[in-house]
């Protein structure tokens, strides 16, 4: 690695910046989630913004406001995962641990449990009580098993 490759033949001077499906997608940086197969997307279909367990941080509200009120999309769809390294240490002890090697300890206390399922309820619940987004009607949530592909509603209980 790591020299940048094409990713598609369509070149990025030939799309609107606006999101063609008005959708932006919320997800972990794990390395095995493949959302462009997933929801069959395509260059200038949706916003993606990836963070560590796919958290509601004030970044990713942030960047949720631009792209609703910037570039016109009026959906969100969140997808969490098994196997989720947010789920084998707290926030807070990783913040501890990242102090105590640096002497300088992070401010990382973010909403999550040892759980995907009850991690992307606190982040449905912090995105759907977001003032600064437009459109809260149309947010959904997914946990992806990584083991099987399947993506489970967290709608389904
Ligand atoms: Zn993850």
């Amino acid at each position: 690695m790591t020299e940048p490759v094409k990713p598609h033949a369509t070149h990025p001077s030939e799309l609107d910046a606006p999101p063609k499906l008005k959708l932006a997608i919320l997800t972990c940086m794990d390395a095995r989630i493949n959302l462009w197969d997933l929801f069959h997307l395509g260059l200038g279909d949706a916003h993606v913004i990836r963070n560590a367990g796919a958290i509601a941080t004030p970044d990713v509200i942030r960047s949720l406001a631009a792209s609703q009120r910037l570039l016109e999309t009026e959906e969100i769809v969140v997808i969490a995962h098994t196997d989720c390294g947010i789920h084998r240490i707290a926030p807070t002890e990783f913040a501890k641990q990242v102090g105590e090697e640096t002497g300088t300890v992070p401010d990382w206390t973010v909403p999550a449990t040892d759980d995907p399922h009850s991690t992307l309820a606190l982040t449905l619940d912090v995105l759907r009580a977001a003032p600064e987004l437009k459109h809260r009607d149309k947010i959904t949530g997914w946990v992806l098993d990584v083991e099987s592909g399947e993506l489970t509603s967290a709608d389904a209980g």
